[in-house]
């Protein structure tokens, strides 16, 4: 069905938490496992009905803001949700505690149950009221950021245009953009380092309520790390900042010479060619003919995948007026159908829409049959691997994009894929020593971030930028405030990634075929478990980071020819 079509009512509460009771009851009277499960297919038909009206909902509202209707609607969401989830939760806590465990355990599979455990353990009413102020704060800091009207070029823009101009070309303009980038973070510092003290607070006295140390532990279970520990996690940035920052000084220099210039300075970040960096050719329309003559070769799966994406408009990618920021993917599960919302803005940004975000959307549909539903969603740690191995996946057709820039452009994104590791590492140890350290003033984790920074990121240099030295940089990056433990995710899977480019040169298909049965299995395995079988090293064992390395040097010198 085409996304303009599918029908939309608001969910009704009283109906649902009536139909969740009765279901409940009925489960608790359930005679044998069969009988049992039978009411978990009633549950999951439920909850996904309803989460794809959310979805329709929140979909519409971000496509035109202005829109009265829709923005009602996701009111109405953003205050239910919650108790949405309690249902849900109340229904899990029943079902697991059943005397035909065993049976269903062999059913579902053992990590249902865990899974569901480990929620539990992160969720109680008691803290609840600490959750949505802490929502309240990450709204605040959005809005704060989102608010930044900034007088550049003659215009008035916003942090995000601002971007645009911090990627300039001419060395001038990013110093400048840069410096009015620092400019509005210097007036809002007292706000940010105000709303980041009451987080960390809220957060500690949530961890504390549920009888945990700290909030690295209540951080590691709201993410459903269900297959490695923190000194796992710990084990794996001692070896990016071993084996990755001496590597990605170099590439920084080689960066330097390709600029021309004496000094990498900061506003010189992610700039790669002294002629700027490779943006797409063509109009929206033509990039999008190019996408799906691009997955018509890639394979058959694919093929069918971009087929049904186009056909149903499950595209919503042009910037418009009214339109809210950003870009995701969601899905309306009701439909097995993927939605990709982006934001076009001209850059190498809008191929990553057509490879990175497909990468999600492919694997929403490839599991959208998977009679478990939790089955369906991906740990983001194993999620970021499905977009950011399609990123590399469709480097052959990159000069459908790119044409006599492609090879700067795949230069550019692998050398920037090694570049992240360590900025990821470092938020990641940012938050473990800040919410190990929940006394930390907000001038202590500024000195804790700039030490970080020269551990991480040595290259780097300031020059008399009041914001940057002060170690400030880390309140513009809004995963820090609004989803503690994220970050790393995106290292692990970047690793994993890797190892598909690398193995990419030598047999493409088998590295295809397996990469393909990843995106398959979806969330019915664990992290370690799913790298194994794909025939990846895991991220976590000493020697991976090593042959990433090694592996990626050799083609970023072939491309650097
Ligand atoms: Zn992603």
């Amino acid at each position: 069905m085409k996304f303009s079509e599918m029908p939309y009512k608001r969910v009704d509460m009283d109906e649902l938490t009536e139909k969740l009771s009765n279901l409940l009851k009925k489960m608790e009277n359930a005679q044998s496992a069969d009988a049992q499960y039978e009411t978990y297919i009633e549950f999951r038909d439920i909850v996904l009905d309803s989460s794809t009206m959310a979805s329709l909902s929140y979909a519409r509202h971000t496509i035109d803001t202005r829109d009265e209707f829709y923005d009602k609607e996701n009111d109405f969401y953003d205050e239910k949700m919650p108790l949405l989830q309690m249902l849900v939760l109340q229904y899990y806590k029943a079902f697991i505690s059943t005397k035909f465990r065993p049976e269903l355990e062999e059913k579902m599979g053992k990590l249902w149950f865990d899974n569901v455990e480990l929620e539990l353990k992160g969720f109680d009413e008691r803290i609840i009221e600490q959750m949505q102020q802490a929502n309240a704060l990450g709204s605040e800091y959005k809005k704060l950021l989102t608010s930044a009207k900034i007088d550049f070029d003659g215009k008035v823009v916003n942090l995000s245009q601002l971007r645009a101009y911090q990627l300039s070309a001419d060395r001038d303009i990013r110093k400048s953009a840069y410096e009015k980038r620092s400019e509005f973070f210097l007036q809002n510092a007292d706000k940010l380092d105000e709303i980041f003290d009451k987080l960390v607070a809220l957060r500690n006295e949530m961890a504390l309520k549920l009888g945990y140390k700290d909030f690295v532990e209540l951080g590691y279970i709201w993410m459903n790390r269900n297959s490695y520990t923190k000194e796992d996690v710990a084990r794996f940035r001692a070896q990016v900042k071993k084996v990755v920052v001496p590597f990605t000084t170099k590439l920084h220099e080689q960066r330097r010479k390709n600029l021309g210039i004496d000094k990498l300075m900061y506003y010189d970040e992610d700039i790669f060619f002294a002629e700027g960096n490779p943006a797409p050719k063509g109009t929206p329309e033509e990039m999008f003919e190019n996408g799906r003559k691009m997955y018509n070769e890639l394979s058959s799966e694919t093929a069918e995948f971009m087929d049904f994406m186009l056909k149903n408009e499950l595209f919503d990618a042009l910037a418009k007026e009214g339109k809210a920021g950003g870009g995701y993917c969601t899905v309306f599960p009701a439909y097995g159908a993927p939605f990709v919302f982006a934001n076009f803005n001209g850059t190498s940004e809008d191929v990553d829409v057509l490879t990175h975000e497909c990468g999600h959307a492919l694997n929403s549909y490839l599991s959208k049959d998977l009679e478990i539903m939790e089955y369906r969603h991906s740990t983001m740690d194993v999620a970021e691997i499905h977009s950011m191995a399609m990123e590399f996946f469709t480097a052959d057709w990159m000069q459908l994009f790119f044409h006599d820039k492609t090879k700067d452009y795949l230069y550019m994104h692998l050398a920037a894929a090694l570049i992240f590791l360590p900025y990821g590492c470092m938020v990641d140890e940012f938050q473990h020593e800040v919410y190990a350290n929940p006394g930390y003033t907000p001038a202590q984790r500024k000195e804790l971030w700039l030490r970080l920074e020269k551990e991480y990121r040595p290259h780097l240099d300031y020059g008399d930028d009041e914001f940057l030295s002060q170690g400030g940089v880390w309140q513009r990056q809004s995963h820090i405030y609004e989803r503690p433990f994220y970050y790393i995710d995106y290292c692990i899977a970047q690793v994993c990634a890797l190892q598909y480019r690398i193995w990419m040169e030598e047999d493409r298909q088998a590295a295809w075929n397996s990469y393909l049965e990843l995106s398959q299995k979806a969330g019915s395995k664990r992290l370690t478990e799913l790298v194994k079988e794909a025939g990846l090293v895991s991220p976590f064992e000493d020697g991976c980071m090593q042959n990433v390395v090694d592996g990626s040097s050799e083609i970023l010198n072939e491309l650097n020819k």
